[in-house]
C-alpha cells in the first residue's frame, strides 16, 4: 500500500463513521502540481477521542492540539481535527486551539498553496483560500494579511522562502515586503526550527536562489549576525556550482565558504546542530584550499583521503574553483589531484603501524611525549613508503633515538 492509499483508507473509515475527512495541506498542493508528496495528512471534523476510538493503534502525543497519529499497514497517518488557533502572544505558539470546521482550519494555515483540501471519495478539491489560482500563478502568498500572519509565527517567513525555493515559485510582493520588514523577528524563533527550514532551502538543487532570498530579505543577516554580508553574498555563486544532491553540512559549508572558519563555527551554534554535523562543517571549512596544494606529501595525501568527509571537501573545493572568474584554470589543481589519487590504486590508507608503543619501548624509547613524536614520524615514513617492514622500522627507530638522545645531551 502506498502512503496515499493508506491515507484514503483512513479517510474512508472516518467517513463511514459519519465524519467529514479530507486530505490536507502539502499533499494536496503536491498532487495538483503532479509532484510526489512527502506525507499525506488527513484533516477531519472527528475529535481526537473519536479518532482514538475508531482506530486500533494510535499515538496520542499531540491529541491536546487535535493531532492523532494513526498506525496502520506499517504506516503512520497524521489525523488532525479541524481547528482554529488563537492568541499567538509570542510569535511562536498559539495560545489555544479550538476545534472548528474545514473553512476555519484552512484559514489558520500559512500559505494559500498549503491551505487546500482534497476529498478523495468525491474526487474534488475544496479550496477556501484561492490556493488553486496561486498554484497556477506559481506564487507563495500568505492566507490573510502577511504582517499579521507572520506576527503570529515568525517561522512562516522562512517557510515562505523554503516553499519558494523548493517549488520555484515567486513570493507574492506584499508577502515579500512583510518578510523584509519583519526579518529581525526571526531571532525569536528557536534555533532548531530555523535549522529545519534552512535545511529544506539549502539541500534543494535550487539552493542558490534560496540563499539569495535569505540575503535579500534580511533573514540571513538576523540568523547569522556575525557574518559579513559581502562574504555571504559572494558564496551564492559557490552554492550554484555544488552538485544537485548534497548533505546539509556540505550545503552549509558552501554557504559559509567565503567566511572564516571560527566565525562560521560560532554562527552555526545557534542552529543547535548535532555534534557530528558541526564536526563535518568544521572539517570542510578548516581544510579549504588544502586540496589545491600540488606539493602535498604522500603521507598527507593518504591521511586526508582517509577522512570520512574527503569527497565532500573535494566537492566543496570544486564548487569554489568553478565559481571563480577563470573556472577552467581554477579546477586544474583538482584534476591533477584526482590523477594522483588514481595512480595510488587501492593502497591501504590507514595501515597498521609497523611497530606499536610496546615495540618502541623495547627498543629503548621512554614513555612520554617523545614516544608520541617518534611513533608519529615513523608512521609518516611508513605512509610515505620509506619504511616497509618491521625490521626497517626497528633500525629507523634506533637511529631516531640515538639522534634525539644526542640532541638532549
Ligand atoms: P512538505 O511537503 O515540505 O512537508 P508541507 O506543506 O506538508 O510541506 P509541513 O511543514 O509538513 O509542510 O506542514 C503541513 C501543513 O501544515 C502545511 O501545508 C500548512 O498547511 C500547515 N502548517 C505547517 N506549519 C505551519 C505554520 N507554521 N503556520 C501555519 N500553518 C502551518
Ligand atoms: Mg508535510
Amino acid at each position: 500500500m502506498t502512503n496515499r492509499q493508506t491515507a484514503i483508507k483512513v479517510i474512508k473509515q472516518l467517513h463511514h463513521n459519519g465524519f467529514q475527512a479530507l486530505m490536507a495541506g502539502g499533499c494536496v498542493r503536491d498532487m495538483l502540481l503532479g509532484r510526489r508528496a512527502k506525507d499525506y495528512d488527513v484533516a477531519t471534523e472527528a475529535q481526537p477521542k473519536d479518532v482514538i476510538r475508531l482506530f486500533k493503534r494510535t499515538l496520542k502525543i499531540g491529541a491536546k492540539f487535535g493531532v492523532v497519529i494513526v498506525l496502520t499497514d506499517e504506516k503512520q497517518v497524521e489525523v488532525a481535527t479541524f481547528r482554529t488557533e488563537t492568541g499567538y502572544a509570542d510569535g511562536r505558539h498559539p495560545g489555544s486551539v479550538e476545534f472548528s470546521n474545514a473553512a476555519e482550519d484552512a484559514s489558520r494555515r500559512d500559505f494559500t498553496i498549503n491551505g487546500m483540501f482534497y476529498d478523495p471519495l468525491q474526487k474534488e478539491v475544496i479550496d477556501y483560500v484561492d490556493g488553486q489560482a496561486d498554484l497556477k500563478a506559481r506564487v507563495v502568498r500568505t492566507i490573510g494579511k502577511p504582517s499579521e500572519r507572520f506576527g503570529e509565527d515568525y517561522l512562516r517567513m522562512l517557510r515562505a522562502v523554503r516553499f519558494s525555493t523548493q517549488l520555484g515559485f515567486e513570493i507574492e510582493p506584499e508577502t515579500w515586503r512583510a518578510i523584509r520588514r519583519n526579518a529581525p523577528s526571526i531571532a525569536r524563533i528557536s534555533g532548531e526550527r530555523i535549522a529545519t527550514e534552512l535545511e529544506g532551502i539549502l539541500v534543494n538543487p535550487n539552493r542558490a536562489a534560496g540563499a539569495s532570498m535569505l540575503i535579500a530579505s534580511g533573514l540571513a543577516e538576523t540568523i547569522f549576525p556575525a557574518l559579513p554580508r559581502a562574504q555571504v553574498q559572494s558564496a551564492v555563486g559557490i552554492l550554484r556550482q555544488l552538485r544537485k544532491k548534497v548533505d546539509y553540512a556540505l550545503a552549509l559549508a558552501g554557504f559559509f565558504a567565503r567566511a572564516e572558519t571560527d566565525l562560521t563555527v560560532q554562527s552555526c551554534g545557534i542552529l543547535k546542530l548535532s555534534r557530528n554535523r558541526n564536526k563535518h562543517i568544521k572539517f570542510l571549512l578548516a581544510n579549504r584550499s588544502r586540496l589545491l596544494d600540488d606539493e602535498m606529501s604522500l603521507a598527507q595525501l593518504k591521511k586526508i583521503l582517509a577522512e570520512p568527509y574527503f569527497w565532500d571537501l573535494y566537492e566543496l573545493q570544486r564548487a569554489i574553483q568553478k565559481a571563480k572568474a577563470d573556472s577552467r584554470k581554477g579546477i586544474a589543481p583538482l584534476t591533477r589531484l584526482r590523477k594522483r589519487i588514481r595512480t595510488l590504486g587501492d593502497v591501504e590508507l590507514q595501515p597498521k603501524p609497523l611497530l606499536n608503543g610496546h615495540d618502541l619501548i623495547r627498543l629503548g624509547a621512554v614513555p612520554g611525549p617523545g614516544l608520541g613524536q617518534l611513533a608519529e614520524e615513523m608512521y609518516i615514513a611508513q605512509l610515505e613508503g620509506t619504511l616497509r617492514t618491521a625490521d626497517q622500522a626497528g633500525q629507523w627507530a634506533k637511529r631516531w633515538l640515538q639522534e634525539h638522545r644526542a640532541v638532549e645531551k
